[in-house]
């Protein structure tokens, strides 16, 4: 490569890949660089996040997909992204052209809490601020756990002082609410509150002061006698009452939060929140004095659904890292911008990817669709990737220089949710082939290889980590740090569901439209609805859904599977199907009480495809079971967090990491997380700080 720039090659499109594209194609690119090339199997961008467009343009998403309001990275890139499409000038017919008409911001908050007579409704309204996600000046930089413990004891005085004069509003809490003082509380209440309180103000002196030994030991003594009184003062007698238990449950955990950073040393541990990775969050909590309970509190099922994690027995191999699952919470509590969710204002497909992919086609990045990376090969000296051995899936047709993926719905440039074969050289055969499936067997059109010095001299690779065995073989057998990265670092496979209901949530009996609820019964866990994509779906005026409801979870299934492989995916899709059936006829009732009549599902209500009508409708809906490797979803389990490698360090001169597998600094599988990491994996291609322009506070 010697007197030209390097060309640089991303293997993988997801949100991790595209990021990396966004930052390296940056104005001016030109001058530092060669060439920029996206090789991604399949027809669509987006991975994990995709979504598009099947029949009567309704959006069919690989998960519910919601964005935190803390993202600061991602909304940056979105932002940005917008500003330069400029579809008000370029494209003023698309019915969503800023940023603002594509995110929607979304205060309420469902949990689903489990009592002895059954499911029951649990609403937390997070107060919005005036605060914007991804202002173009906001700062980054490390939480430290001080400022964490000041943040903490805040957020346990302003749920104390939030509760409400007798008692909370049936079904419902304000986590943030006036700082008041208290009066005329509840007897058991107010004396909780003086426990706590004392501990609080105890915590606060000794931190003011700079936290020493005897600090540290007397903190952690008020801590102790404010969890005995909690304890005491409300166990056995909440259990009848759902608000008291809440109570009990949520200054039971933050309580024993505040104890565990301060008893286990995280003040002055070089190492922080990560000192508390190799334990589960509830072992840790537990081992600080949360009592065994707090395990069924709806908000802590809720926060092991969030990251696709086991409770239960399996939790100190698959729940949740003790230091992630804190500063998790704390980014989603304390530094919300907006609102503490946003949802989109369609597809994570059109909302997000189709505006990527116009806007870098316009800087002039590459795109090689149907590119499937089949291994990636090492020089003699294992020093560099050396090549790269893709299969091209499909010819495009004659005289069709490049593959066009979007097309529009509504006025809306979207993914469809097939390949558009008009543009390629394979007959009606191609349609329904999964060839962004590792498990495909549509044979390839070519064996291509990319070769250092020719087709790249850099490569991101930003293929999730559960293809890394097959397609990093090479380098797995030669570094201890990748085979330990594969053995350490799990991954699940996940299902999701949607259902496209004729009557409008009111008819069905829900008043909250636009919520999402998690902690439901598993495996289809979280619920959400999503009217507002009714009016960009494309349905006939004679056969339109007056409501839309998404669900996911994740998937326990084997892995790696045993052949033959096409079986495998048949069986968990069976299984899924089995799950959406189950969902409609036993656990829909809940939420939407009138989707049953006389204890029944109202077959009649699903809106279907093709004149199904009745209980077959169910397979015109949308059921998947994620499980190819690369769309195994990346869990944050006690004791992975150590063997996760940064975007620089592969160990191989010419190869970056870009994933929400790397060890990025927030390190759970989140959009942010993926944004974050290829922004970091363009830094290091570029030779800049890891940290150079990444927004928002993250963990060292
Ligand atoms: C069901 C579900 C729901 C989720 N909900 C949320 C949510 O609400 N909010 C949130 O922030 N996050 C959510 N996530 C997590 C989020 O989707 C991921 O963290 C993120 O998309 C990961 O991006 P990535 O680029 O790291 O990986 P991926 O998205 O997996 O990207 C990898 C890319 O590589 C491509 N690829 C794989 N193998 C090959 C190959 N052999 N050759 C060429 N290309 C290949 C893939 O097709 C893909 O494009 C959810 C995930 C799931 C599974």
């Amino acid at each position: 490569m010697s007197g030209r720039p390097p060309r640089v090659a991303i293997l993988g499109a997801g949100m991790a890949g595209l990021a990396a594209a966004w930052r390296l194609s940056e104005p001016g690119w030109q001058n530092e660089l060669e060439s920029i090339t996206v090789y991604q199997r399949g027809w669509r961008l987006g991975g994990k996040g995709a979504s598009s467009r099947g029949a009567n343009g309704r959006i069919e998403e690989h998960g519910l997909h919601l964005w935190l309001g803390y993202y600061e990275n991602s909304f940056r890139l979105l932002r940005e992204c917008y500003v330069e499409l400029d579809r008000a000038a370029t494209d003023p017919a698309a019915p969503i052209r800023t940023w603002r008409d594509a995110m929607l911001p979304v205060g309420t908050v469902g949990l689903e809490d489990r009592r002895r007579d059954g499911w029951q409704h649990w609403l937390g309204q997070f107060t919005p601020n005036d605060l914007l996600p991804g202002e173009p000046e906001a700062e980054g930089g490390e939480l430290s756990v001080a400022e964490f413990i000041r943040r903490a004891l805040r957020l346990i005085m302003d749920f104390l002082a939030s509760l409400p004069q007798d008692r909370m509003p049936s079904g419902q809490v304000v986590l943030s609410g006036s700082p008041d003082l208290p009066s005329g509380r509840s007897a058991i209440v107010a004396g909780l509150r003086v426990a706590v309180l004392a501990a609080i103000l105890e915590a606060s002196a000794q931190l003011r002061g700079g936290l020493d030994r005897a600090g540290v030991a007397s903190s952690v003594g008020a801590m102790d006698r404010a969890i005995s009184a909690i304890n005491d003062g409300l166990h056995g007698l909440v259990e009848d009452d759902s608000d008291l238990l809440r109570t009990w449950h949520l200054v039971s955990v933050m309580t024993a939060v505040v104890r565990g950073v301060l008893a286990d040393g995280l003040l002055t541990d070089q190492r922080g929140f990560r000192a508390l990775n190799d334990e589960d969050f509830l072992d840790w909590i537990a081992r600080h004095g949360a009592p065994p309970e707090v395990a069924e509190f709806a908000f802590i099922r809720g926060l092991y659904d969030l990251v696709f994690a086991e409770g239960g027995a399996e939790r100190s191999r698959r729940g949740v890292s003790a230091g992630v699952a804190v500063f998790l919470t704390t980014k989603m509590f304390f530094e919300y911008r907006g609102a503490i969710f946003w949802k989109m204002a369609a597809g994570m497909g059109d909302i997000v990817f189709a505006p990527l992919y116009e806007a870098l086609r316009r800087r002039g990045v590459k795109f090689e669709f149907f590119h499937r990376v089949d291994h990636l090969h090492l020089t003699a000296d294992r020093a560099r990737i050396e090549a790269v051995t893709v299969g091209r899936q499909v010819d495009l047709a004659a005289g069709v220089e490049r593959y066009e993926p979007l097309l529009r719905f509504g006025d809306l440039p979207c993914f469809p949710s097939s390949p558009l074969v008009d543009q390629l050289d394979a007959g009606a055969e191609l349609e329904g082939q999964p060839l962004e499936s590792h498990f495909c067997d549509w044979p390839d059109a070519e064996k291509r290889v990319l070769r250092d010095g020719v087709d790249f001299d850099v490569i991101v690779f930003a293929i999730s980590l559960g293809m890394a065995p097959i397609v990093c073989r090479e380098l797995i057998d030669d570094r201890g740090e990748w085979r330990a990265m594969v053995d350490n670092v799990t991954t699940t496979a996940t299902q999701a569901v949607q259902l496209w209901l004729r009557e409008d949530e009111h008819a069905l009996g829900w008043r909250h439209p636009g919520t999402t609820v998690s902690a439901y019964e598993q495996p289809l866990h979280t619920w959400a609805s999503m009217p507002q994509l009714i009016d960009v779906e494309c349905w006939p005026a004679t056969d339109r859904p007056a409501s839309i409801a998404y669900f996911c979870g994740a998937l326990q299934a084997s892995w790696p599977p045993e052949p033959p492989e096409r079986a495998y995916v048949a069986e968990q899709r069976a299984r899924v199907r089995a799950n959406a059936v189950e969902l409609v006829e036993q656990r829909l009732a809940h939420l939407l009480p009138g989707t049953s009549a006389g204890g029944s599902f109202r077959w009649d209500l699903l809106c279907g495809r093709d004149g199904h009508r009745g209980r077959s409708a169910i397979d015109t809906q949308l059921y998947l079971a994620n499980v190819d490797p690369s769309d195994r979803y990346v869990q944050c389990a006690p004791g992975s967090d150590a063997y996760r490698l940064r975007a620089e360090e592969s160990g191989y001169d010419n190869l970056v990491l870009a994933g929400d597998w790397t060890d990025n600094g927030l390190n759970a599988g989140c959009i942010e997380a993926a944004t974050i990491s290829g922004l970091q994996a363009a830094n290091a291609v570029l030779g800049r700080s890891r940290s150079y322009r990444i927004a928002g506070t993250w963990l060292s």
